[in-house]
């Protein structure tokens, strides 16, 4: 069973006003449990706003999407449950750190799941060492790391609550090429063991290269999908 789904996903930002833009047009994806799926496409093309609906961030225009087969807005009580199964980390994961020290930014999301101090502790030192995130930095203040380490303590912050699905929007943007390696590497290595599904948006080709299938969106719609082997092989339509 496909663990999501989306029929005829469509989002228009500012209905009614002259700025009404419909930023995903009739958006279907079919993202297999534990698959590594990537989306790419040029800024602005609707990208962000596609993936901030599969875990309910937003509310689709028309369309549904569906996670294990149920539609996720057919129950609202069951949307806690939604956001925890689906993970999300933004373009500037950095962004949702807050917390006085590592430790605790991470433990954040585990307690909100109402797990007891104890219990946040271990997932969290669990999700640091997933990341390989150095434990002799966990007392520090998140705002004190560098960029890459940052991005590894939001992504570790998601990761505590042990997601089945992991999206990331741009997770390496504004990483030197050593630090996008880093976080990719954590990334899949973190699939490869728990065995999560893991959707990657980026505008770097070269990161989807390993995905077992790619979407590529321009203007709202999905343009082409496939294996990255048979995107590949149309880039230049792809260029265009
Ligand atoms: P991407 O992630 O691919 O860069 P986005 O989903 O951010 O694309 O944007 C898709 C389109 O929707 C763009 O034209 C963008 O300008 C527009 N858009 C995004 N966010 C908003 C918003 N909050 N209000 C109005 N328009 C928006």
């Amino acid at each position: 069973m496909a663990t999501i789904q989306t029929k005829g996903l469509t989002y228009r930002y500012g209905i009614g006003t002259p700025f009404e833009k419909t930023a995903v047009d009739h958006v279907d994806l079919e993202i297999e449990s534990g698959s590594f799926v990537g989306i790419i496409g040029h800024t602005g093309s609707g990208k962000s706003t596609l993936i901030q609906h599969l875990n309910g961030l937003l509310k689709p225009t028309e369309g549904s999407i569906l996670l294990d087969g149920k539609d996720i807005w057919a129950e609202k009580a069951q949307m806690r449950q939604v956001r925890f199964r689906v993970g999300l980390v933004f373009q500037y994961p950095e962004y949702q750190l807050f917390e006085v020290d590592v430790l605790s930014d991470v433990c954040f999301g585990p307690k909100n799941q109402g797990l007891s101090k104890e219990e946040c502790e271990a997932q969290a030192k669990e999700a640091l060492q997933l990341v390989g995130f150095p434990e002799k930095y966990y007392h520090q203040s998140p705002f004190e790391l560098s960029g890459g380490q940052k991005r590894r303590v939001a992504i570790a912050g998601i990761l505590a609550m042990h997601p089945k699905v992991l999206v990331l929007d741009e997770p390496t943007a504004m990483l030197d090429p050593n630090g996008r390696k880093e976080v990719l590497r954590s990334v899949m290595e973190l699939r490869k063991r728990e065995h999560i599904t893991v959707i990657l948006i980026t505008h770097y080709m070269e990161e989807v290269v390993g995905a077992d299938y790619v979407y590529v969106m321009e203007k709202g719609k999905i343009v082409m999908d496939g294996t990255p082997r048979e995107i590949f092989s149309k880039v230049d339509e792809l260029k265009a």
